[in-house]
């Protein structure tokens, strides 16, 4: 079974924090960009014994940027080229005020049955600080209108810890997040990068970041609105109604092999991870030649991969199988970690139960510290 990710560069305009592989061009670049990455699914499916599809996800970047058309037209190609008899779940992200009923019914007649929608807050302040191009007021139209249209399977993207946002600002994101109804949130904390216009303001002292305690207060905040809204925590970002966990996401948290065609997309085949060129026109360029897009390439041994499936296994709520770890890797958990595991354990950071290793309530905001003791 496949699990394909297919990633669209293009965005309105770069986010202040954004360092992902994105960023604006005009139509005749996404219209080489999408024939190229046309190009590269098919020379992907043509290699392939097993083309029954399980998840696809078209990420970016904004790829409600393109033309219904173009995108619609790409995720019936892709329909051709794998089986979709057992297709469980086709994503597609967009932005607010991107999209309207008509762009909307048009993925949905494509056969996309889940819209992940990046509105990060609800308050118009901090989208402005954030350079994203929608308004509060367009995030709730575009839930609306994805609901109106027949969407029943929708996830919001939130952020917090963001400047200027305080505890109260954050409750008032989530209480409007949780009106809209959503099936799905994945909440983030803004990672402030470098290189970013975010990240130089920081530095320079002219962008303050909320304290750590406050953080800590939004964070608890989280768990509390969608324990009230009926929406579980299954992994340490992501929140669902029961039945609606991200099938594609939950792949990479069990470690699963991933298929990804496009510019900076990483797949994972068979213990090789390949990551592609990150630059859209190289990439258009190299496909037309015919040379490889692949830019770096990594073989994991078999050690290295089940201590992968350990920390992204951990990233999960029910945590990691022990069963599946046996039997995937012929290694023994507790003698392998030996006395780092027992101190976790004694920390109660971690639990070992009958079938599964899991971070404790306690271990959850501590989870980047008890990853990097079993990495
Ligand atoms: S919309 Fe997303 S991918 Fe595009 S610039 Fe903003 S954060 Fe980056």
């Amino acid at each position: 079974m496949v699990c394909l990710y297919l990633h669209i560069p293009f965005c309105q305009k770069k986010c202040n924090y954004c360092s992902f592989s994105s960023g604006v061009a005009g139509s005749e670049v996404f219209t080489q960009y999408i024939t190229a990455l046309k190009q590269e699914l098919s020379d992907l499916a043509a290699t392939r014994d097993d083309r029954h599809l399980k998840s696809l996800f078209v990420g970016g970047g904004t790829p409600s940027i393109l033309p219904f058309s173009m995108l619609t037209d790409l995720i019936g190609y892709c329909l051709t080229l794998f089986n979709p008899t057992s297709l469980l779940e086709i994503t597609v992200e967009v932005n607010p005020g991107t999209v309207d009923e008509e762009y909307l019914r048009a993925l949905l007649v494509a056969g996309v049955n889940r819209i992940s929608m990046g509105v990060q807050t609800f308050s118009d302040q901090e989208l402005s600080i954030l350079g994203r191009t929608h308004s509060s007021i367009e995030a709730c139209y575009a839930v609306q209108a994805a609901k109106d249209v027949g969407f029943i399977n929708i996830n919001l993207d939130l952020m917090y810890g963001l400047p200027g946002q305080t505890v109260e600002s954050w409750r008032k994101s989530l209480q409007q997040a949780i009106a809209l109804n959503p099936q799905h949130l994945s909440v983030y904390q803004l990672t402030i990068e470098g290189e970013t216009p975010l990240g130089r303001a920081v530095a320079s002292g002219e962008i303050v970041l909320p304290e750590e305690e406050k953080i800590l207060h939004m964070d608890e905040e989280i768990r509390r609105f969608c324990c009230d809204a009926g929406l579980r925590q299954y992994e340490i970002s992501a929140f669902a109604s029961d039945g609606y966990e991200c099938v594609h996401n939950i792949n990479y948290w069990q470690n699963n092999d991933y298929l990804a065609c496009g510019t900076s997309a990483v797949s994972c085949v068979g213990g090789v991870r390949e990551k592609r060129i990150t630059d859209t026109l190289e990439y258009i360029g190299c496909i037309k030649k015919g040379v490889s897009v692949v830019c770096e390439s990594e073989c994991l041994s078999a050690e290295a991969s089940f201590r992968e499936s350990v920390i992204l296994g951990l990233r999960m709520t029910k945590g990691v199988s022990l069963h599946r770890l046996t039997a995937r890797y012929e290694i023994d958990l507790v003698k392998h970690y030996g006395a780092v595991l027992d101190n976790l354990c004694k920390l109660q950071l971690v639990e070992l139960t009958d079938s599964h290793l899991r971070l404790t309530a306690k271990g959850r905001p501590l989870a980047n510290w008890v990853m990097v003791e079993l990495v």
